[in-house]
Protein backbone atom coordinates (compact mmCIF):
# COMPACT_ATOMS: atom_id res chain seq x y z
CA UNK A 1 0.00 0.00 0.00
CA UNK A 2 1.49 3.50 -0.95
CA UNK A 3 2.24 5.63 2.32
CA UNK A 4 4.82 8.32 1.46
CA UNK A 5 6.23 8.22 5.10
CA UNK A 6 6.96 4.35 4.75
CA UNK A 7 10.73 3.64 5.23
CA UNK A 8 9.85 0.53 2.78
CA UNK A 9 10.97 0.85 -0.53
CA UNK A 10 7.67 -1.05 -2.25
CA UNK A 11 5.69 1.17 0.17
CA UNK A 12 6.71 4.98 -0.63
CA UNK A 13 7.27 3.98 -4.38
CA UNK A 14 4.49 1.75 -4.56
CA UNK A 15 4.26 0.19 -7.98
CA UNK A 16 0.03 0.14 -7.82
CA UNK A 17 0.44 3.70 -6.95
CA UNK A 18 2.68 4.71 -9.57
CA UNK A 19 0.26 2.34 -11.82
CA UNK A 20 -2.79 4.50 -10.64
CA UNK A 21 -1.18 7.70 -11.28
CA UNK A 22 -0.12 6.57 -15.02
CA UNK A 23 -4.01 5.84 -15.57
CA UNK A 24 -5.49 9.03 -14.11
CA UNK A 25 -2.53 11.14 -16.34
CA UNK A 26 -3.88 8.82 -19.44
CA UNK A 27 -7.69 9.76 -18.17
CA UNK A 28 -7.08 13.21 -17.85
CA UNK A 29 -4.11 13.93 -20.48
CA UNK A 30 -6.48 16.00 -22.84
CA UNK A 31 -8.83 17.19 -20.01
CA UNK A 32 -7.44 20.82 -20.70
CA UNK A 33 -9.28 22.19 -17.63
CA UNK A 34 -7.60 20.39 -15.08
CA UNK A 35 -4.09 20.26 -17.64
CA UNK A 36 -4.41 24.61 -17.03
CA UNK A 37 -5.13 24.03 -13.21
CA UNK A 38 -2.00 21.91 -12.85
CA UNK A 39 -0.18 24.31 -14.80
CA UNK A 40 -1.31 27.40 -12.46
CA UNK A 41 -0.43 25.41 -9.66
CA UNK A 42 3.25 25.26 -10.83
CA UNK A 43 2.87 28.78 -11.34
CA UNK A 44 3.18 29.39 -7.21
CA UNK A 45 6.46 27.92 -7.37
CA UNK A 46 5.76 25.82 -4.96
CA UNK A 47 6.08 22.59 -6.88
CA UNK A 48 3.72 19.63 -8.60
CA UNK A 49 2.98 16.22 -7.14
CA UNK A 50 3.93 13.22 -8.90
CA UNK A 51 0.00 12.88 -9.92
CA UNK A 52 0.15 16.27 -11.45
CA UNK A 53 3.46 16.39 -12.84
CA UNK A 54 2.60 12.33 -14.53
CA UNK A 55 -0.44 15.03 -16.56
CA UNK A 56 1.38 16.88 -17.71
CA UNK A 57 4.20 14.46 -19.16
CA UNK A 58 1.13 12.64 -20.96
CA UNK A 59 -0.85 15.85 -22.13
CA UNK A 60 0.51 16.44 -25.58
CA UNK A 61 -1.54 19.67 -26.82
CA UNK A 62 1.46 21.78 -28.30
CA UNK A 63 0.44 24.99 -26.90
CA UNK A 64 0.50 23.70 -23.35
CA UNK A 65 3.86 22.06 -23.99
CA UNK A 66 5.08 25.15 -24.82
CA UNK A 67 3.49 27.09 -21.65
CA UNK A 68 5.19 24.11 -19.71
CA UNK A 69 8.60 25.16 -21.47
CA UNK A 70 8.12 28.59 -20.60
CA UNK A 71 7.30 28.49 -16.77
CA UNK A 72 10.43 26.45 -16.14
CA UNK A 73 12.91 29.08 -17.83
CA UNK A 74 10.98 31.36 -15.89
CA UNK A 75 11.53 29.47 -12.88
CA UNK A 76 15.01 28.66 -13.51
CA UNK A 77 15.83 32.34 -13.66
CA UNK A 78 13.88 33.15 -10.57
CA UNK A 79 15.70 30.15 -8.41
CA UNK A 80 18.74 29.65 -9.80
CA UNK A 81 19.97 33.11 -12.67
CA UNK A 82 21.72 32.42 -15.56
CA UNK A 83 24.46 30.63 -13.64
CA UNK A 84 25.69 27.37 -14.39
CA UNK A 85 27.75 25.17 -12.16
CA UNK A 86 30.77 23.42 -13.51
CA UNK A 87 32.18 19.49 -12.48
CA UNK A 88 34.02 17.13 -13.86
CA UNK A 89 33.66 13.29 -13.11
CA UNK A 90 36.56 11.24 -11.74
CA UNK A 91 36.53 7.39 -11.92
CA UNK A 92 38.63 5.57 -9.23
CA UNK A 93 37.98 2.09 -10.05
CA UNK A 94 35.96 0.12 -12.41
CA UNK A 95 36.08 -3.23 -10.46
CA UNK A 96 32.77 -4.18 -10.08
CA UNK A 97 30.78 -7.27 -8.63
CA UNK A 98 27.40 -6.55 -10.02
CA UNK A 99 25.70 -8.24 -12.95
CA UNK A 100 24.35 -4.96 -14.41
CA UNK A 101 23.28 -5.74 -18.02
CA UNK A 102 23.78 -1.88 -19.26
CA UNK A 103 26.96 -1.36 -18.03
CA UNK A 104 30.12 -2.29 -19.23
CA UNK A 105 31.77 -2.72 -15.69
CA UNK A 106 29.66 -5.57 -15.11
CA UNK A 107 31.71 -8.59 -13.56
CA UNK A 108 31.06 -11.04 -16.96
CA UNK A 109 33.00 -8.26 -18.65
CA UNK A 110 36.08 -9.84 -19.48
CA UNK A 111 37.12 -7.83 -22.01
CA UNK A 112 36.93 -4.51 -20.58
CA UNK A 113 40.39 -3.31 -19.07
CA UNK A 114 40.28 -3.53 -14.93
CA UNK A 115 42.03 -0.34 -13.28
CA UNK A 116 42.04 1.17 -9.89
CA UNK A 117 44.12 4.10 -9.05
CA UNK A 118 46.83 4.07 -6.67
CA UNK A 119 47.08 7.37 -4.07
CA UNK A 120 49.53 8.44 -6.66
CA UNK A 121 47.72 8.10 -9.73
CA UNK A 122 45.23 10.30 -8.17
CA UNK A 123 47.56 12.81 -7.11
CA UNK A 124 47.84 13.02 -11.04
CA UNK A 125 44.60 13.08 -11.90
CA UNK A 126 43.18 15.81 -9.78
CA UNK A 127 46.89 17.90 -11.00
CA UNK A 128 45.15 17.55 -14.04
CA UNK A 129 41.74 18.69 -13.16
CA UNK A 130 42.91 21.42 -10.95
CA UNK A 131 45.17 22.33 -14.49
CA UNK A 132 41.90 22.46 -16.42
CA UNK A 133 40.52 24.85 -13.52
CA UNK A 134 37.59 22.44 -11.62
CA UNK A 135 37.56 22.67 -8.40
CA UNK A 136 34.55 20.39 -7.86
CA UNK A 137 34.05 16.52 -8.50
CA UNK A 138 31.87 13.48 -8.42
CA UNK A 139 33.74 10.68 -8.00
CA UNK A 140 32.26 7.60 -9.55
CA UNK A 141 33.79 3.82 -8.39
CA UNK A 142 32.35 0.10 -9.16
CA UNK A 143 31.08 -2.16 -6.04
CA UNK A 144 33.49 -4.28 -5.55
CA UNK A 145 33.52 -4.96 -1.71
CA UNK A 146 37.35 -6.15 -1.82
CA UNK A 147 38.98 -4.17 -4.35
CA UNK A 148 36.90 -0.42 -3.74
CA UNK A 149 36.14 -0.92 0.36
CA UNK A 150 35.24 2.29 1.89
CA UNK A 151 38.52 2.73 3.40
CA UNK A 152 39.48 2.74 0.10
CA UNK A 153 37.32 5.51 -1.18
CA UNK A 154 37.83 7.25 2.51
CA UNK A 155 41.37 7.37 1.50
CA UNK A 156 41.03 8.80 -1.84
CA UNK A 157 38.85 11.55 -0.74
CA UNK A 158 41.60 12.63 1.61
CA UNK A 159 44.09 12.66 -1.14
CA UNK A 160 41.73 14.69 -3.74
CA UNK A 161 41.22 17.44 -0.78
CA UNK A 162 44.34 17.45 0.28
CA UNK A 163 46.00 18.26 -3.39
CA UNK A 164 47.09 21.60 -3.67
CA UNK A 165 48.41 22.19 -7.41
CA UNK A 166 49.58 26.35 -8.20
CA UNK A 167 46.19 28.40 -7.48
CA UNK A 168 44.26 24.85 -7.98
CA UNK A 169 42.09 23.10 -5.24
CA UNK A 170 39.28 20.76 -5.57
CA UNK A 171 36.85 22.38 -2.63
CA UNK A 172 33.78 19.93 -3.19
CA UNK A 173 33.87 16.45 -3.44
CA UNK A 174 30.48 14.60 -4.46
CA UNK A 175 30.26 10.65 -4.15
CA UNK A 176 28.80 8.38 -6.77
CA UNK A 177 29.08 4.75 -5.31
CA UNK A 178 26.82 1.88 -4.81
CA UNK A 179 24.22 1.83 -1.80
CA UNK A 180 25.67 1.53 1.80
CA UNK A 181 25.18 1.58 5.30
CA UNK A 182 24.99 4.13 7.49
CA UNK A 183 28.10 3.57 9.31
CA UNK A 184 30.07 4.25 5.76
CA UNK A 185 27.64 7.04 4.90
CA UNK A 186 28.46 8.71 8.35
CA UNK A 187 32.19 7.65 7.29
CA UNK A 188 31.58 9.62 4.43
CA UNK A 189 29.83 12.75 6.10
CA UNK A 190 32.78 12.96 8.32
CA UNK A 191 35.11 12.86 5.09
CA UNK A 192 33.61 16.11 4.29
CA UNK A 193 32.06 14.95 1.34
CA UNK A 194 29.33 17.54 -0.60
CA UNK A 195 26.51 15.27 -2.28
CA UNK A 196 25.61 11.48 -2.01
CA UNK A 197 24.85 10.59 -5.69
CA UNK A 198 23.04 6.95 -6.34
CA UNK A 199 21.25 6.71 -9.71
CA UNK A 200 17.84 4.61 -8.50
CA UNK A 201 18.58 3.05 -12.23
CA UNK A 202 14.81 1.99 -12.63
CA UNK A 203 12.07 2.50 -10.24
CA UNK A 204 10.17 -0.44 -12.12
CA UNK A 205 10.96 -3.58 -9.23
CA UNK A 206 10.51 -6.19 -11.99
CA UNK A 207 12.78 -3.96 -14.37
CA UNK A 208 15.61 -3.56 -11.56
CA UNK A 209 16.01 -7.47 -10.79
CA UNK A 210 16.57 -8.21 -14.10
CA UNK A 211 18.58 -5.96 -14.84
CA UNK A 212 20.81 -6.62 -12.12
CA UNK A 213 20.27 -10.29 -12.24
CA UNK A 214 23.54 -10.54 -9.92
CA UNK A 215 25.54 -8.94 -7.16
CA UNK A 216 24.80 -6.77 -3.86
CA UNK A 217 22.89 -4.52 -6.20
CA UNK A 218 20.14 -6.81 -7.15
CA UNK A 219 18.40 -6.14 -4.13
CA UNK A 220 15.89 -3.51 -4.77
CA UNK A 221 14.87 -2.75 -1.56
CA UNK A 222 18.29 -2.15 -0.02
CA UNK A 223 19.25 -0.02 -3.32
CA UNK A 224 15.95 2.39 -2.86
CA UNK A 225 16.32 2.84 0.73
CA UNK A 226 20.20 3.72 0.43
CA UNK A 227 18.83 7.49 0.51
CA UNK A 228 17.13 7.11 3.78
CA UNK A 229 19.98 6.04 5.48
CA UNK A 230 22.15 8.70 3.81
CA UNK A 231 20.12 10.87 5.24
CA UNK A 232 20.23 8.93 8.57
CA UNK A 233 24.05 8.93 8.64
CA UNK A 234 24.10 12.48 8.66
CA UNK A 235 24.32 13.85 5.02
CA UNK A 236 21.70 15.99 4.29
CA UNK A 237 22.55 17.01 0.34
CA UNK A 238 21.27 13.89 -1.39
CA UNK A 239 21.49 13.26 -5.28
CA UNK A 240 18.41 11.04 -7.29
CA UNK A 241 18.19 10.03 -10.71
CA UNK A 242 16.99 7.36 -13.20
CA UNK A 243 18.98 6.08 -16.43
CA UNK A 244 16.60 6.38 -18.92
CA UNK A 245 16.61 4.65 -21.79
CA UNK A 246 16.11 1.00 -19.04
CA UNK A 247 12.28 1.33 -18.66
CA UNK A 248 9.40 3.06 -19.51
CA UNK A 249 10.17 6.97 -18.87
CA UNK A 250 6.65 7.69 -17.34
CA UNK A 251 6.87 4.93 -14.70
CA UNK A 252 10.37 6.61 -13.71
CA UNK A 253 9.30 9.88 -13.75
CA UNK A 254 6.63 9.37 -11.41
CA UNK A 255 8.91 7.16 -9.44
CA UNK A 256 11.29 10.17 -9.48
CA UNK A 257 8.96 12.69 -8.13
CA UNK A 258 7.44 10.00 -5.37
CA UNK A 259 11.22 9.38 -4.14
CA UNK A 260 11.76 13.44 -3.90
CA UNK A 261 7.81 13.55 -2.30
CA UNK A 262 9.03 10.58 0.23
CA UNK A 263 12.94 12.45 1.67
CA UNK A 264 10.43 15.66 2.19
CA UNK A 265 8.15 13.64 4.21
CA UNK A 266 9.95 11.63 6.39
CA UNK A 267 13.29 14.07 6.16
CA UNK A 268 12.22 17.29 5.76
CA UNK A 269 14.42 17.91 2.70
CA UNK A 270 14.18 16.96 -0.35
CA UNK A 271 16.88 15.88 -2.81
CA UNK A 272 19.66 18.30 -3.52
CA UNK A 273 20.38 17.43 -6.82
CA UNK A 274 18.46 15.13 -9.93
CA UNK A 275 20.42 13.19 -12.35
CA UNK A 276 19.07 12.99 -15.71
CA UNK A 277 21.55 10.44 -17.57
CA UNK A 278 20.50 8.81 -20.94
CA UNK A 279 21.29 5.14 -21.49
CA UNK A 280 24.88 4.88 -23.84
CA UNK A 281 26.77 2.70 -26.22
CA UNK A 282 29.29 1.34 -24.20
CA UNK A 283 32.31 -1.47 -24.32
CA UNK A 284 29.78 -4.35 -24.93
CA UNK A 285 26.81 -2.45 -24.35
CA UNK A 286 24.08 -1.50 -27.19
CA UNK A 287 21.67 0.70 -26.14
CA UNK A 288 19.60 -0.14 -29.23
CA UNK A 289 18.89 -3.70 -27.79
CA UNK A 290 16.73 -1.76 -24.52
CA UNK A 291 13.39 -0.74 -26.04
CA UNK A 292 13.03 1.95 -24.12
CA UNK A 293 15.26 4.63 -25.45
CA UNK A 294 13.53 8.33 -25.44
CA UNK A 295 13.46 11.30 -28.00
CA UNK A 296 15.06 14.14 -27.70
CA UNK A 297 11.84 16.08 -27.23
CA UNK A 298 10.55 13.57 -24.91
CA UNK A 299 13.92 14.24 -22.82
CA UNK A 300 13.30 18.00 -23.24
CA UNK A 301 9.55 17.71 -21.71
CA UNK A 302 10.84 15.52 -18.91
CA UNK A 303 13.75 18.04 -17.65
CA UNK A 304 11.07 21.07 -18.15
CA UNK A 305 8.77 18.89 -16.00
CA UNK A 306 11.42 18.32 -13.20
CA UNK A 307 12.17 22.23 -13.29
CA UNK A 308 8.15 23.33 -12.35
CA UNK A 309 7.29 19.58 -10.13
CA UNK A 310 10.98 20.05 -7.96
CA UNK A 311 11.76 24.36 -7.92
CA UNK A 312 14.13 23.92 -5.17
CA UNK A 313 16.11 20.98 -6.49
CA UNK A 314 19.31 21.05 -8.80
CA UNK A 315 19.50 19.24 -12.68
CA UNK A 316 22.49 18.05 -13.54
CA UNK A 317 23.35 17.02 -17.53
CA UNK A 318 26.51 15.00 -17.81
CA UNK A 319 28.64 14.67 -20.80
CA UNK A 320 26.34 11.39 -21.93
CA UNK A 321 24.07 14.53 -23.74
CA UNK A 322 25.79 16.26 -26.95
CA UNK A 323 26.50 20.05 -27.25
CA UNK A 324 22.88 20.42 -29.13
CA UNK A 325 20.75 18.65 -26.73
CA UNK A 326 22.41 20.59 -23.79
CA UNK A 327 22.16 23.74 -25.57
CA UNK A 328 18.42 22.52 -25.87
CA UNK A 329 17.91 22.08 -22.29
CA UNK A 330 20.03 24.38 -20.26
CA UNK A 331 16.98 26.86 -20.39
CA UNK A 332 14.61 24.30 -19.36
CA UNK A 333 16.38 23.91 -15.64
CA UNK A 334 19.08 22.78 -15.96
CA UNK A 335 21.29 23.70 -13.26
CA UNK A 336 24.91 21.83 -13.52
CA UNK A 337 26.90 20.57 -16.17
CA UNK A 338 29.79 18.41 -16.31
CA UNK A 339 32.96 19.46 -18.82
CA UNK A 340 35.95 17.93 -20.50
CA UNK A 341 35.17 14.55 -18.80
CA UNK A 342 36.61 11.18 -18.96
CA UNK A 343 35.16 8.14 -17.77
CA UNK A 344 37.56 5.96 -17.70
CA UNK A 345 40.18 4.90 -14.71
CA UNK A 346 43.11 7.32 -15.16
CA UNK A 347 41.78 9.33 -18.32
CA UNK A 348 42.83 12.97 -17.57
CA UNK A 349 46.66 12.71 -16.90
CA UNK A 350 47.19 10.50 -19.75
CA UNK A 351 44.40 10.93 -22.13
CA UNK A 352 46.08 8.70 -24.82
CA UNK A 353 46.99 6.21 -22.60
CA UNK A 354 44.11 4.09 -24.22
CA UNK A 355 43.97 4.90 -27.54
CA UNK A 356 45.23 2.27 -29.11
CA UNK A 357 44.70 -0.26 -26.41
CA UNK A 358 42.72 -3.42 -27.01
CA UNK A 359 40.81 -2.74 -24.30
CA UNK A 360 39.24 0.21 -22.47
CA UNK A 361 38.27 0.83 -18.72
CA UNK A 362 35.35 3.96 -20.28
CA UNK A 363 32.27 3.56 -18.61
CA UNK A 364 30.11 4.79 -21.83
CA UNK A 365 30.90 7.18 -24.75
CA UNK A 366 31.08 10.87 -24.05
CA UNK A 367 29.13 12.83 -26.44
CA UNK A 368 30.73 16.64 -25.51
CA UNK A 369 34.29 16.03 -26.40
CA UNK A 370 34.75 19.58 -25.55
CA UNK A 371 37.82 20.92 -23.33
CA UNK A 372 36.41 22.85 -20.38
CA UNK A 373 37.54 26.21 -22.07
CA UNK A 374 35.40 25.87 -25.06
CA UNK A 375 32.13 24.60 -22.53
CA UNK A 376 33.15 28.31 -20.42
CA UNK A 377 33.23 30.20 -23.67
CA UNK A 378 29.89 28.48 -24.83
CA UNK A 379 27.92 28.96 -22.08
CA UNK A 380 29.16 32.48 -21.44
CA UNK A 381 28.21 33.26 -25.39
CA UNK A 382 24.43 31.84 -24.44
CA UNK A 383 24.59 34.20 -21.38
CA UNK A 384 25.22 32.03 -18.62
CA UNK A 385 27.93 32.79 -15.95
CA UNK A 386 29.47 29.61 -15.66
CA UNK A 387 30.32 28.81 -11.58
CA UNK A 388 33.20 26.84 -9.97
CA UNK A 389 31.37 27.96 -6.11
CA UNK A 390 31.35 25.44 -3.62
CA UNK A 391 30.23 27.71 -0.79
CA UNK A 392 26.81 26.56 0.48
CA UNK A 393 28.92 23.17 2.19
CA UNK A 394 31.83 24.99 3.11
CA UNK A 395 29.64 27.57 4.84
CA UNK A 396 27.40 24.43 6.25
CA UNK A 397 24.48 25.52 3.83
CA UNK A 398 23.16 22.39 3.56
CA UNK A 399 20.03 20.31 3.22
CA UNK A 400 17.47 22.45 4.02
CA UNK A 401 19.64 25.58 4.66
CA UNK A 402 20.08 25.86 0.94
CA UNK A 403 16.79 25.22 0.95
CA UNK A 404 15.98 28.38 2.51
CA UNK A 405 18.30 29.74 0.30
CA UNK A 406 17.16 29.16 -2.83
CA UNK A 407 13.43 29.35 -1.56
CA UNK A 408 14.08 32.81 -0.06
CA UNK A 409 15.38 33.85 -3.44
CA UNK A 410 18.48 35.45 -2.07
CA UNK A 411 20.38 33.12 -5.03
CA UNK A 412 21.48 36.88 -6.08
CA UNK A 413 23.17 38.06 -3.16
CA UNK A 414 24.55 34.71 -2.74
CA UNK A 415 25.55 32.17 -5.05
CA UNK A 416 25.37 35.34 -8.01
CA UNK A 417 28.70 36.90 -6.06
CA UNK A 418 29.82 33.61 -5.47
CA UNK A 419 29.75 32.56 -9.18
CA UNK A 420 31.68 35.56 -10.43
CA UNK A 421 34.27 35.16 -8.32
CA UNK A 422 35.04 32.04 -9.11
CA UNK A 423 34.68 32.73 -12.90
CA UNK A 424 36.95 35.04 -12.11
CA UNK A 425 39.55 32.94 -10.22
CA UNK A 426 38.92 30.61 -13.66
CA UNK A 427 39.49 33.37 -15.63
CA UNK A 428 42.48 34.69 -14.16
CA UNK A 429 44.52 30.88 -13.53
CA UNK A 430 43.28 28.87 -16.82
CA UNK A 431 41.18 30.66 -19.27
CA UNK A 432 42.32 31.53 -22.84
CA UNK A 433 43.00 34.61 -23.99
CA UNK A 434 39.56 34.72 -25.57
CA UNK A 435 37.84 32.96 -22.96
CA UNK A 436 39.09 35.19 -20.51
CA UNK A 437 37.95 38.71 -22.71
CA UNK A 438 34.36 37.27 -22.71
CA UNK A 439 34.37 36.28 -19.57
CA UNK A 440 35.94 40.09 -17.63
CA UNK A 441 32.96 41.50 -20.22
CA UNK A 442 30.45 39.23 -18.43
CA UNK A 443 31.83 40.04 -15.21
CA UNK A 444 31.94 43.84 -15.24
CA UNK A 445 28.16 43.28 -17.05
CA UNK A 446 26.62 40.81 -13.65
CA UNK A 447 28.34 42.52 -10.73
CA UNK A 448 25.64 45.24 -11.72
CA UNK A 449 22.71 42.77 -10.65
CA UNK A 450 23.80 42.38 -7.73
CA UNK A 451 20.39 43.62 -5.67
CA UNK A 452 22.03 44.37 -2.07
CA UNK A 453 24.59 47.21 -2.28
CA UNK A 454 27.05 46.02 0.66
CA UNK A 455 27.34 42.66 -1.43
CA UNK A 456 28.15 44.53 -4.53
CA UNK A 457 30.55 46.39 -2.77
CA UNK A 458 32.24 43.74 -1.40
CA UNK A 459 32.65 41.56 -4.58
CA UNK A 460 33.51 44.09 -6.60
CA UNK A 461 37.05 44.50 -4.39
CA UNK A 462 37.40 40.73 -4.07
CA UNK A 463 37.21 40.73 -8.15
CA UNK A 464 39.81 43.21 -7.83
CA UNK A 465 41.69 40.88 -5.30
CA UNK A 466 41.60 37.81 -7.19
CA UNK A 467 43.44 40.00 -10.00
CA UNK A 468 46.01 40.79 -7.36
CA UNK A 469 46.71 36.82 -7.17
CA UNK A 470 44.24 36.36 -3.92
CA UNK A 471 41.94 33.33 -4.13
CA UNK A 472 38.89 31.60 -2.38
CA UNK A 473 36.14 33.94 -1.26
CA UNK A 474 32.93 33.20 -0.73
CA UNK A 475 29.70 34.27 0.55
N1 LIG B 1 28.60 1.81 -9.26
C1 LIG B 1 27.80 2.78 -8.62
C2 LIG B 1 26.39 2.30 -8.53
O1 LIG B 1 26.15 1.15 -8.81
O2 LIG B 1 25.51 3.08 -8.19
C3 LIG B 1 27.77 4.15 -9.24
C4 LIG B 1 28.78 4.54 -10.21
S1 LIG B 1 28.36 4.26 -11.90
C5 LIG B 1 29.99 4.54 -12.37
C6 LIG B 1 27.40 5.70 -12.34
C7 LIG B 1 26.16 5.52 -13.18
O3 LIG B 1 26.49 5.34 -14.54
C8 LIG B 1 25.28 4.37 -12.88
O4 LIG B 1 24.49 4.59 -11.75
C9 LIG B 1 24.46 4.25 -14.16
O5 LIG B 1 23.23 4.93 -14.07
C10 LIG B 1 25.31 4.94 -15.20
N2 LIG B 1 25.61 4.05 -16.34
C11 LIG B 1 25.98 2.77 -16.31
N3 LIG B 1 26.07 2.27 -17.56
C12 LIG B 1 25.76 3.27 -18.40
C13 LIG B 1 25.65 3.37 -19.83
N4 LIG B 1 25.89 2.36 -20.64
N5 LIG B 1 25.27 4.57 -20.34
C14 LIG B 1 25.02 5.62 -19.55
N6 LIG B 1 25.11 5.58 -18.22
C15 LIG B 1 25.46 4.43 -17.62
Amino acid sequence: MYDVKSMKAEEFISDEEIRETLAYADANKDNMELVDAIIEKAKERKGLTHREASVLLACENEDRIQEIYELAQQIKKDFYGNRIVMFAPLYLSNYCVNGCVYCPYHLKNKHIARKKLTQEEIVKEVTALQDMGHKRLAIEAGEDPVNNPIEYILECIKTIYSIKHKNGAIRRVNVNIAATTVENYRKLKEAGIGTYILFQETYHKAGYEELHPTGPKHDYAYHTEAMDRAMEGGIDDVGLGVLFGLDKYRYEFAGLLMHAEHLEAVHGVGPHTISVPRLKKADDIDPTTFDNGISDDIFAKICALIRISVPYTGMIISTRESQAVREKVLPLGVSQISGASKTSVGGYADPDAEKNAEATSEQFDVSDQRTLDEVVNWLMKLGYIPSFCTACYREGRTGDRFMTLCKNMQILNCCHPNALMTLKEYLEDYASEETRKIGMELIERELEKIPNPKVKQTTYEHIHDIAEGKRDFRF
